[in-house]
């Protein structure tokens, strides 16, 4: 691992994080509406078209934008040290993108945008089945059994796991499944123990309210990415 691919891949994942925090906050809306086309703090109307996505920072100040910026270079550093320069280092770093905009999106309103779930498979699923065919089997198995198992739990009343909880939980075990079963496992395991506690102080807390879960699967696929 050298120095230069640490580096290149902080730039990467710092300067592409600059421009979520707009994406996130067009995207962040109540489920069936449209993505906003002004600002929801200041009123100010997004330019129309594509132009109008493209952005770097928020519309008004926020403090999540440099938090937002540090956590893509940091994620990116973790991910260029811990692989090195493999051919499924520029996958992982794509990966960061959605990754990162999902996490934002789902804080902010509870939700995993399709869409955005879609352009995660997207960029992960086909180059990993190219760099590693004799491992589809086991993704797909992985997928499988985590869409059945999670699709039971969110449909018991009271469970707060959504659908878009299922899906990207699907995704990501395909995704871990290329890197074989130590990693679904690791995926599956750290999500519960980032969400269990923070569930169990906000109820000691008696601030109980609906906690996202995206970030902590996200999170959790991260730190099955860079142990396995
Ligand atoms: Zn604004």
């Amino acid at each position: 691992m050298s120095l230069l691919l640490v580096i290149s891949a902080a730039a990467f994942g710092g300067s592409a994080a600059a421009y979520l925090p707009h994406v996130a906050h067009r995207l962040a809306v109540p489920f069936g509406e449209p993505p906003r086309s002004a600002c929801a703090s200041c009123g100010r109307r997004f330019v129309p078209g594509p132009g109008g996505w493209v952005r770097v920072g928020a519309c008004c100040a926020s403090r999540a934008y440099g938090l937002t910026v540090v956590a893509g270079a940091a994620v990116s550093t973790l991910l260029a040290v811990a692989l090195g320069p493999c051919a499924l280092l520029p996958v992982h770093l794509l990966a960061v993108v959605p990754g990162l905009l999902l996490a934002l999106i789902d804080l902010r309103c509870l939700r995993l945008p399709d869409r955005v779930v879609a352009v995660l498979a997207v960029v992960t699923v086909p180059p990993s089945a190219l760099l590693a065919p004799d491992r589809i089997g086991t993704a797909l198995v992985a997928g499988g059994l985590v869409l059945t198992a999670y699709l039971v739990i969110a449909l018991l009343p009271g469970a707060g796991l959504g659908l878009g909880d299922v899906k990207l939980a699907t995704v990501l075990a395909v995704i871990l499944g290329f890197a074989g079963w130590p990693a679904v496992i690791t995926g599956l395991v750290v999500p519960h123990l980032i969400n269990g506690p923070i569930a169990l102080a906000l109820l000691l807390a008696r601030r109980g309210r609906p906690l996202p879960f995206g970030p902590a699967l996200l999170a959790g696929a991260l730190v099955a990415v860079t142990t396995a």
